[in-house]
């Protein structure tokens, strides 16, 4: 491993704000800070010219499969698809894949309405094809599809049946059984996803897909270990049933850690509470924290009820938290519970929350200013493909809450400064909205190089500053 000084930069906590300094690393860690340092050895030397050095950024919750194979899908809902006849075009120009499946993504009601096979039918049936609701929660089936999984006679709840008990081709919350039923299919490779996050300054993601597949997880481990994808990675979908407690730490080994265990509470099913109180006591019994997807109302109180039940473990999360009402700030603060959220939702669907949502609940939407005050830990995260991936334009969205056609913030009460923005970037992959990693001798060296000082980045973040991209001292993006 070639070493690596990075001189003349400015590192937050050391030598007092504003004084820039050098940083050696070598072997993966930092392993000198200080001025003028020599270049002992081969190393690269990189200029920092006076940039802001920062660790690099921790996406608490994303999808990496669903995001390769969005990366290659087409897109069905706004801003791209507004109207039945603008999906009849892109389903008819979509490339399909090698069997000649039609996969689209992002699909929203205000483009054609509810789809069923039929519907679908009628704006595509010569290929099979399936599409995808943009909640990621409901997958779209043509009757050419629906016939080639055997969707009629499948066995699962998810499957939506009319009155007459045929399969209406709309599959809840199914993605391993349809998976399962699709043609081959390899998972398909993070190579681009893993450059793009470098090129973002993401270090360390978190995989936030539930029950992963041992084949999921397997090529998740391959893309590492072939460097494909350089970032550390937590998986929270590995099954309780292979939970390796205390495996958390990231290794050095480019290998998938097992973080907390990942629970849906779906709003289109929701679960009993004692069947929720259960299967959380079970993850803590392995060893488990759990991180429950929570979007609305009724599953917060729900969790919050299965919780008293079960017991609070340290490290239990809630990701999304997209509604959540005043009076249960003070009981998450209580139960020591963090929150996982995802402003960049209100920078790209922003208006329909404004068109769609009881005026009331507006208030509780993706708070954060809120949940800081009322002592809540609030980590960061894109939710990508389903919310926007870029972590800078994120901060922007929780400085602001500007919806994307303008207008005014949607929540002002809840926008957040720059650097809390930052510092839900900045917390470690175990401890989402814990205090900020710092860059110091011995830590590991995930570092982000910027184009700019912190103060210009704070006052208005853009991936365009990021300059070069460090994991394990292994540069992956940028100049140098
Ligand atoms: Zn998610």
């Amino acid at each position: 491993m070639t070493g690596l000084l990075i001189r003349n930069v400015l590192v937050d906590g050391f030598h007092g704000q504003g004084q820039p300094s050098d940083v050696r690393v070598d072997d993966g860690v930092v392993s000198e800070m200080g001025t003028g340092l020599a270049a002992a050895g081969s190393v690269i030397v990189v200029d920092g010219r006076g940039g802001a050095l920062l660790p690099g950024l921790c996406d608490h919750h994303l999808h990496l499969h669903a995001m390769a194979a969005a990366a290659s899908s087409v897109p069905c809902g706004p801003p791209q698809v507004a109207d039945a006849g603008g999906l009849r075009k892109a389903l008819a120009t979509a490339a399909g894949n090698e069997y000649g499946w039609v996969r689209g993504t992002g699909y929203f009601e205000s483009v054609a309405g509810d789809l069923d096979a039929a519907a679908i039918d009628r704006l595509h049936d010569a290929r099979p094809v399936r599409i995808q609701h943009r909640s990621g929660a409901l997958w779209m089936l043509n009757t050419a599809a629906a016939a080639a999984v055997g969707l009629d006679a499948g066995e699962h709840p998810g499957i939506e049946r009319d009155t007459s008990g045929g399969a209406t081709g709309r599959l809840w919350r199914a993605d391993e059984w349809l998976r399962s039923r699709l043609p081959a299919a390899a998972p398909p490779s993070l190579g681009g996803i893993g450059t793009t996050l470098s090129s973002l300054g993401i270090t360390s993601v978190t995989d936030a897909t539930p029950e992963l597949s041992a084949s999921s997880a397997a090529a998740i481990a391959a893309d590492m270990a072939a460097g494909r994808l350089p970032q550390r990675v937590q998986l929270l979908g590995t099954p309780l049933s292979a939970s390796t407690p205390g495996a958390s730490a990231p290794g050095p080994g480019r290998q998938p850690t097992t973080g907390p265990y990942k629970v849906v509470i779906a709003d289109s099913q929701l679960p009993a509470l004692d069947d929720l109180a259960a299967l959380i006591a079970r993850a803590h019994a392995a060893g488990r924290p759990v991180a429950v997807h929570c979007v609305s109302r009724v599953a917060l109180f729900l969790l919050l009820a299965a919780l008293d039940a079960a017991a609070v473990m340290p490290g239990d999360r809630l990701e999304h938290a997209a509604v959540v009402p005043a009076s249960t700030i003070e009981p998450l603060r209580r139960r020591g519970l963090r929150v996982v959220t995802q402003p960049g939702f209100i920078a790209w669907r922003g208006d329909d929350y404004q068109r769609l949502m009881e005026p009331e609940e507006l208030p509780d939407l993706y708070r954060f200013r809120t949940l800081l005050a009322g002592g809540v830990r609030v980590g960061l995260s894109s939710d990508a493909p389903y919310g926007p991936l870029d972590p800078w334009a994120v901060m922007q969205a929780s400085m602001d809450r500007l919806p994307p056609g303008g207008g005014q913030s949607l929540g002002p009460q809840e926008r957040v400064t720059g650097v809390e923005a930052l510092a839900g970037y900045l917390s470690g992959p175990a401890d989402p909205g814990g205090a900020p990693r710092q860059i110091r001798p011995g830590g590991a060296a995930d570092l982000v190089l910027l184009h700019c000082s912190k103060r210009e980045l704070l006052a208005g973040p853009d991936a365009a500053m990021v300059r070069m991209t460090v994991i394990a001292g292994e540069p992956v993006f940028g100049q140098y």
